[in-house]
């Protein structure tokens, strides 16, 4: 079994990293985003990712669905670049990406997702009885729910939350990865 699971919370160092991923590969962004990965999506030019270049304090990991001379380029600028075929199905792609992120140093961390808006990590609202955030209807049935302290928007676990946990719980059993028990019923 491969334990890429971080022993207590804030001790990964996802936040030196940059995943990067083309416009064709933009559907697995909020999978990404819940396993704390920060992840933004470029347009396959090269301009953007010398644009990106400027910022160097992240290490910067790119997927791509291009040709091989895109590709043979970004390698040339010494980029970490990776090849994904856009074909792919979603559990096929995500097979092939995970084991990507952790060669290359990430931690899949589902206790520091990210804001599908804007890629800052989420943070826990412990008590959601009068917070005027999260609808009223839904304040009902939660007991705790993630916020982003950048958008001010509200996360819960709920069934489109439960839909991406399920498919990558289900890729990470495949590829023999260790899961956090329990993770999604109460706060990480
Ligand atoms: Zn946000």
């Amino acid at each position: 079994m491969i334990n890429s699971f971080h022993k207590t919370k804030h001790d990964n160092n996802n936040d030196n990293y940059l995943v990067i991923l083309d416009g064709s590969l933009g559907h697995l962004k909020p999978f990404l985003r819940i396993m704390g990965i920060p992840t933004i999506i470029s347009h396959i030019s090269l301009r953007d990712y010398e644009l990106c270049d400027q910022d160097n304090e992240n290490k910067k990991i790119i997927f791509i669905t291009t040709g091989i001379e895109v590709q043979n380029i970004l390698k040339k600028h010494q980029k970490k670049v990776y090849y994904l075929e856009r074909t792919m199905l979603l559990s096929d792609v995500l097979k092939k990406l995970i084991p990507v992120l952790i060669k290359e140093g990430l931690t899949i961390d589902f206790s520091t997702p990210r804001c599908q808006e804007c890629n800052q990590k989420l943070e826990i609202i412990y008590d959601v009885s009068d917070n005027p955030i999260i609808p009223e209807n839904t304040r009902k049935h939660l007991k705790w729910a993630y916020y982003c302290p950048q958008c001010n928007k509200a996360y819960w676990v709920g069934s489109h939350w439960n839909r991406i946990n399920k498919t990558l719980r289900n890729v990470l059993e495949e590829l023999r990865i260790k899961l956090p028990e329990p993770w999604q019923e109460k706060p990480p």
